[in-house]
């Protein structure tokens, strides 16, 4: 294979691989990641590729990073350019790593992620939402707009209630596909999310999860068509909420919809 002009990684599109050369958003991105005073904040960056925001990080003194890449030619080439990332690359997938054994206490998240497998990096860190306390990503900019979109829109859904259930979105900037090489088909976007105070949901999350998937799979049915097959008590199916759509309902009212579905199992359904 011939090499990438020299020394640098050639792209692969397989594993989602655009590379940043826009040094102010890269700048930027790194900026938006909020460091503690005390004590070092620990940070997991996934896919630094050939280190374009790994640089800002390592030159971070309250910064402990560590970095987990796929990629063994990007893996080589941080080997040979960062001596200061020493013991500190974890070459492997992100979404089999063991997080426990990454940082022992609560860490943030930061990449320009690979866009094709970016739902499954959201649902991996909800699932360890309680160690993850902020994430800053780039991302397709249609996912970001998804994610941080408000209830009563078309492209809220559910990504967008999972992770506003559990951290606060901001949206930061767009990165035109130009700052990329190769540059991708699509604009991107660069968001944060910070862990909100909501420790419980008040009803079974893994109903809410249930209620929330099925809710939005029939996005244009109402919800007493598109949770049929949850088996509603009568009591709720006839109840006024049940003629909306699921892209109509908060947060909290996804949580007390899953209560009220929970409170009223068992009912007589005739
Ligand atoms: N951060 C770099 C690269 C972004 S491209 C930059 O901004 O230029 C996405 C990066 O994620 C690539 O380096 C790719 O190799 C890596 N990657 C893709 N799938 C991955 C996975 N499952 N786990 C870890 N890294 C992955």
């Amino acid at each position: 294979m011939k090499p990438y002009k020299g020394d640098k990684v050639r792209p692969k599109k397989s594993l989602g691989q655009h590379f940043l050369h826009d040094e102010t958003a890269a700048k930027k991105i790194v900026n938006g990641l909020i460091v503690n005073e005390t004590p070092v904040t620990s940070v997991l960056e996934i896919g630094p590729g050939m280190g374009v925001l790994t640089k800002y990080l390592v030159a971070e003194p309250r910064v402990e990073l560590k970095v987990v890449e796929i990629d063994r030619d990007s893996v080589a080439y941080l080997k040979k350019n960062f001596s200061s990332l020493e013991g500190r690359i974890i070459e492997g997938d992100f979404l089999q790593l063991n997080l426990d054994q990454v940082f022992t206490h609560p860490f943030a998240v930061i990449g320009n992620f690979p866009y094709n497998i970016s739902s499954q990096i959201f649902f991996k860190i909800l699932g360890h939402r309680d160690r993850v306390s902020q994430v800053v990503c780039m991302l397709q900019k249609e996912v970001a707009d998804r994610i941080a979109e408000e209830h009563g829109t078309k492209t809220y859904g559910i990504l967008s209630v999972l992770l506003q259930a559990y951290y606060e979105i901001d949206y930061l900037f767009k990165v035109p596909p130009g700052a990329f090489t190769p540059p991708p088909k699509v604009m991107s976007a660069v968001i944060r999310l910070r862990r909100n105070s909501r420790e419980k949901l008040g009803c079974d999350e893994a109903m809410f999860v249930k209620v929330v998937k099925q809710g939005f799979n029939t996005r244009r049915k109402t919800l007493r068509n598109a949770l049929k097959n949850l088996n509603l008590a009568a009591d709720v199916a006839a109840l006024p909420i049940m003629d909306k759509r699921a892209e109509q309902l908060s947060v909290d009212d996804f949580i007390s919809l899953t209560k009220l579905i929970e409170d009223n199992r068992g009912g007589t359904n005739s």
